[in-house]
Parts: C-alpha cells; sequence; structure tokens
C-alpha cells in the first residue's frame, strides 16, 4: 500500500484521549450488561414524529436527487430570519450556507479562514473533534487553558495570539455548561479585532439556556465582518442523525465556502432540509419542549449534589451537560470515572477527555430518565465519599 498522507495519519495527536472508559461501557452494553450511560450528548428521545413525517413526504414526493449546494432559498431564507429575529444582526439568506450538520460547519469555517500552519485557538476543555477538525483544515490547533475557579472561562487578557488567525469558542459550552457572559464576550471581540483574527462562534446549544441569555459576538459592535456562526439542528431539534447545520458569515466567504462544499459535501439531502424547514417553522414551543427535560435534570443533580459536599458542579447555565469536580477524592478524572464504571456501571466522560484544564473533573451527559439520573448521581456521590476517607 503507498503511504497515507500526512495530513490524514496526523489528525489524532497519537496521545491517550481518555475516550477509553466510554468504549468500554460500549463494549459492556454490547455484552448485555445494563450500564447507565451519562457519556454522549445525544437525547433520549428521538426526532419529532412530525418532523420525519415531513421528511418521509418530502422524499416520497421526489425530493431524492441532487439538492441544490448553498441549501434551498427557503430553508436559508428561514435561517436568516431566525438569525436576525434572534440577534437583531440584518441577515439575508447570502450569509447563510446549509451545511451537513455543524460539525462540517467547523471543518468549513476553518478551510475558509486559515492557511496552511496558520494557528487555530480554541478553548480548552473542548469539544472533542476541535484539534483534528482543525489540523484536517491544515491549520495548527493552539489551546488555550483554562482554569476551573473562573468556570473554564477563557481570560481575554492572557491570549497568546502570534501566528493566529482563528478563534473558535463555544457558548452555552460543551462540556462545562458555561454560558459566556457579554463581558467576556466582549473582550475576546476586542481581542479578535485588534489581532485581526476571525471569531468562529460554535452556537449549536444556543436553544438550551437554563440561566442568564445567550449573546450571540456576531452581534457586538463591528463582529458581523469578522464573525463565522456555527448553528445546528442537532441539539435544537433532537435532529443528530439528519446531520444538518448552517454557517452564517460575510458575504464574500459564503461565496467561497460554497465552492468548498461543491468540491466536498455536494449540499445536504432535499428532504432532510424540507424536514429542518417544517422543524423550524414550528418555532419556539418546540424547541422549548425538546430543551426542557435538560433544565429539569440538571436542578435535580444540583439539589442531589447539595447534600454532599465531596463533589461539587461547575455553575453552569446551559447545555446538556454538568461539569463535576473530583478532586476532593484525590483521583484524576480518568481514574474516577474507570473506578465508578467498574465498582457501578455508571460511565461518564472523564475532564481528561476534553483536553488538560479540566482533569480531575467529569463531565455529566443528562441523557437518561430523571430517576435513573439521580440515582446515578446518588451513586457516585457516595462513592465519591467512599474514595475521599480511603485516602
Ligand atoms: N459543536 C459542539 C460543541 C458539539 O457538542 C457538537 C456535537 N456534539 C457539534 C458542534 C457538532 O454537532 P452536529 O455536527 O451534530 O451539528
Amino acid at each position: 500500500m503507498p503511504k497515507l498522507s500526512m495530513r490524514i495519519t496526523s489528525l489524532n495527536d497519537g496521545g491517550s484521549d481518555g475516550w477509553e472508559v466510554f468504549y468500554r461501557a460500549r463494549q459492556m452494553v454490547e455484552e448485555g450488561i445494563a450500564v447507565t450511560e451519562l457519556t454522549i450528548g445525544e437525547h433520549d428521545i428521538g426526532t419529532d414524529p412530525a418532523i420525519l413525517d415531513a421528511m418521509y413526504d418530502a422524499a416520497r414526493s421526489g425530493q431524492t436527487g441532487y439538492a441544490i449546494v448553498p441549501g434551498r432559498p427557503d430553508l436559508r431564507a428561514a435561517v436568516a430570519q431566525r438569525v436576525q429575529d434572534r440577534t437583531g444582526v440584518p441577515t439575508s439568506s447570502d450569509n447563510i450556507l446549509i451545511t451537513p450538520g455543524g460539525q462540517s460547519a467547523l471543518f468549513a469555517a476553518h478551510m475558509a479562514a486559515c492557511n496552511p500552519g496558520d494557528k487555530a485557538l480554541f478553548v480548552d476543555p473542548y469539544y472533542a473533534t476541535y484539534p483534528s477538525t482543525i489540523r484536517a483544515a491544515g491549520a495548527v490547533p493552539r489551546a488555550i487553558l483554562t482554569h476551573a475557579r473562573d468556570a473554564f472561562l477563557p481570560d481575554p487578557g492572557n491570549i497568546d495570539t502570534s501566528g493566529a488567525k482563528t478563534l473558535l469558542i463555544n457558548s452555552p459550552n460543551n462540556p462545562t455548561g458555561t454560558v459566556y457572559p457579554p463581558a467576556t464576550l466582549q473582550n475576546l471581540a476586542d481581542l479578535c479585532q485588534s489581532n485581526d483574527l476571525w471569531l468562529i462562534s460554535d452556537e449549536v446549544y444556543d436553544t438550551q439556556v437554563w440561566q442568564g441569555e445567550h449573546l450571540s459576538p456576531r452581534a457586538l459592535p463591528g463582529m458581523a465582518d469578522r464573525t463565522i456562526v456555527i448553528g445546528s439542528m442537532s441539539k435544537s431539534h433532537a435532529m443528530t442523525g439528519s446531520r444538518i447545520g448552517w454557517i452564517v458569515a460575510p458575504v464574500p466567504m459564503i461565496d467561497r465556502l460554497i465552492d468548498l462544499a461543491t468540491a466536498t459535501t455536494y449540499g445536504v439531502p432535499g428532504y432532510i432540509q424540507t424536514a429542518a424547514l417544517f422543524a423550524l417553522t414550528q418555532g419556539e414551543t418546540l424547541e422549548a419542549q425538546i430543551a426542557e427535560p435538560f433544565r429539569h435534570r440538571r436542578d435535580l443533580v444540583l439539589s442531589v449534589l447539595a447534600r454532599q459536599n465531596t463533589v461539587t458542579a461547575i455553575p453552569s447555565q446551559g447545555a446538556m451537560y454538568l461539569m463535576l469536580d473530583v478532586r476532593a477524592t484525590g483521583l484524576t478524572g480518568n481514574e474516577f470515572a474507570n473506578a465508578l464504571l467498574a465498582a457501578h456501571k455508571i460511565a461518564v466522560m472523564p475532564g481528561e477527555s476534553f483536553g488538560h484544564s479540566a482533569s480531575g473533573h467529569l463531565r455529566l451527559a443528562l441523557t437518561v430518565e430523571d430517576t435513573r439520573l439521580v440515582q446515578a448521581v446518588e451513586t457516585l456521590c457516595a462513592f465519591a465519599e467512599q474514595v475521599r476517607q480511603a485516602a
């Protein structure tokens, strides 16, 4: 076999990525062992039947051929309207590219903004695909480390921007659940303006805000021309498997991104786009209904945590996760997660799987039904207490 390209063999940096516990849990499930999986950010409900009906009807009516590459005009217009309504920033269809999910939008954004070898900044702890997505686009990932004591918010005064073209942020945040406050966003926007950076704003959790408000940094003064927003219907409409999302960007960038889409994805299936348009036109009631279980489960978990003092939560305001600090046990997140899985068949993600900043932490996805979730968190806390006392 001829050699593989360096680009593809270096996508992952080769080290342990902290996902072993996730794979072990999946293996146990396959062997028929009942594991409570609080690992992956996927709803425990499926896509709404009405959305599926729209998808089916569209496919049956013949929307199974090639779709127009940038996205259906009515869907682009609906997304533009949604973005404008939610942010107040004038937005037209020409600012929108429909993509197969937020993931492909993240790749496309870095392709459009970075030359080979440019540094691409992102905040640690981070969504697991960020570094490899940046490498896939030919750029060099540079993590911005953060601290638990700051709820893992970046300190804009302390960011090395040398050689950088982009800064990728994510609010509401996966894995921490924090929603960036306006002051942090303003300082990051200032940093981008004074260093001529593109700000890539991953807003795929923007319908899951429990406290405070989501602010899209594209709405800050002077930012519409240097912000690329990543949107997705995976989380807002429980459509993870449909692979549907978008990019909001200045028109000249969207024009070039259409060239990239023509060379890569060749668009999104028409019946998926029709279902997405139907879902968007259902308005906020459906979105609120899909988000509600996570709001409610977050409160449930916080009330369990309030009854003990070994495990603490990072203050969170959104998304479908809670980040727990288990440093009082003396274990790393990895050690804790592996021991918890072995002893109690509860699977959580070690903070180490999201970079360096969240070691000694665990990420809980709030994706199992209430009673089971509460039991799992009670067991987790009792286990932490046991470990602490034995230390
Ligand atoms: N960004 C973040 C922060 C995510 O958590 C995810 C999915 N877990 C994505 C982007 C990509 O989502 P999708 O490709 O399903 O739209």
